[in-house]
């Protein structure tokens, strides 16, 4: 694109966002064929402290489209098994399901990114993911119709003309701002200190739970020799334990796991070495509008509990991409297969959202009745 002039770039179908369901959907819409842009506001693919947790609906359809395989060439981690801990011992585990090898996979986002995009890049039609690409506005004509987007690459205003435009931007979602998607907000009672440090040698492969001061605590192990530990908190309390000495809140962290000693005392010395996520869950009411349509956490961010938000992006992709084949057989005359994206996805996406509250509602007494 010319850095000095606005220009204006031209696409069938505009995809805000290469998170796991923008860059899914772009893949999918140009195997088939579809003129896409997708676009992305960071300069790369990686992301920290994101879902990295696959479960049989995200790995169904990534094996659906041949692509679970060239996630396993980059590695991700089969977990074994979920344990409950208490004081250092294993007092409850629930293995997979029948027939089931996994209660979850560990793909590191880089991993399944990275496969989807470079697989993708194989197709000559394919367009590279344009980096550094801010969507700034909706692009309308004088009857105020969305035709496009407005961006800003590498700083330089611009704009692309679209016949569908896809939020796939996440729970921040410009696209469902501009779009005036106004979504239903709930606060779940707690925030979360995330922290990834190195597993102590010989560490199996699960997710390991215990509870501290009545809150979750886990432990996710990661491809590549890493635990991800997930400490909820009391909500908006994070501010005044950091006024704190990390000393005492670390020593539980061992209490509960002694075997992560070491690893804690080389690598948790701050407040510095958590980063913590403001929880809250979201469902908008409308996933389309004439023709914008929203995917993944801007139509429905979900809480990290039970590990679904990343998974629901990919089925979401899934589902639109092949409304958008038969649109695109249309020549996108009309924009009513958009609407079908939520009566296909919505009830499910709602269980889950229901299921989050009830898990975290009952984690306690679950907890409980192992002891
Ligand atoms: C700490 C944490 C742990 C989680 N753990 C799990 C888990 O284990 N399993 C699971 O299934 N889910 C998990 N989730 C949820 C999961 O990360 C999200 O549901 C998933 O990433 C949603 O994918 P998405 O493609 O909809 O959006 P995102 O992954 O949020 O991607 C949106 C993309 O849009 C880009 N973008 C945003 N605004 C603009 C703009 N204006 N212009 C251009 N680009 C823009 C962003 O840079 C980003 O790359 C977790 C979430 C968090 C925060």
């Amino acid at each position: 694109m010319n850095q000095n002039t606005q220009s204006q770039l031209k696409t069938d179908v505009c995809i805000v966002g290469a998170g796991p369901g923008g860059a899914l959907l772009s893949y999918l819409l140009n195997q088939k064929g579809i003129s896409t842009m997708l676009i992305e506001r960071q300069p790369h693919l990686h992301k920290s402290f994101r879902g990295e947790l696959i479960n049989v609906d995200g790995e169904a359809i990534l094996n659906k489209h041949g692509l679970y395989s060239l996630i396993q060439e980059r590695g991700a981690l089969l977990l074994e098994q979920i344990q409950y801990w208490e004081n250092g011992q294993i007092i409850h585990t629930v293995s997979p399901s029948n027939g089931e090898s996994h209660v979850g996979i560990h793909v590191p986002q880089d991993h399944l990114l990275e496969a989807i995009v470079s697989h993708a890049q194989q197709h000559s039609s394919y367009e590279q993911v344009h980096f550094n690409t801010i969507m700034t506005g909706l692009l309308r004509d004088k009857n105020g119709q969305v035709v496009g987007i407005n961006i800003r690459q590498n700083g330089v205003p611009a704009s692309i003309e679209a016949s569908v435009i896809v939020g796939a931007d996440g729970r921040y979602s410009a696209v469902r701002k501009h779009s005036g998607m106004t979504p239903e907000i709930r606060k779940h009672g707690y925030d979360l200190l995330w922290a990834r440090i190195p597993a102590p040698v010989g560490w199996e492969p699960a997710v390991r739970m215990a509870s501290m001061d009545g809150q979750q605590l886990a432990l996710f192990s990661q491809f590549g020799g890493y635990v991800q530990i997930g400490w909820n908190i009391p909500e908006g309390a994070y501010s005044k334990l950091r006024e704190q000495p990390i000393a005492p809140f670390v020593d539980k962290l061992v209490s509960a796991f002694p075997c992560l000693s070491d690893s804690v005392a080389a690598n948790i010395q701050s407040w510095s070495d958590f980063v913590l996520l403001s929880v809250e869950s979201s469902y908008c009411p409308s996933w389309a509008q004439d023709n914008v349509v929203l995917i993944g956490d801007a139509a429905h961010t979900m809480t990290p509990t039970g590990a679904f938000g990343l998974n629901a992006a990919l089925e979401d992709a899934d589902v639109l991409s092949e409304l958008l084949v038969q649109m695109a057989a249309d020549q996108f005359s009309s924009t009513a297969q958009l609407q079908k994206l939520q009566t296909i996805r919505g009830a499910k996406v709602q269980q889950q959202l229901a299921r989050q509250v009830e898990m975290e509602s009952s984690f306690q007494q679950r907890y409980e009745s192992f002891l």
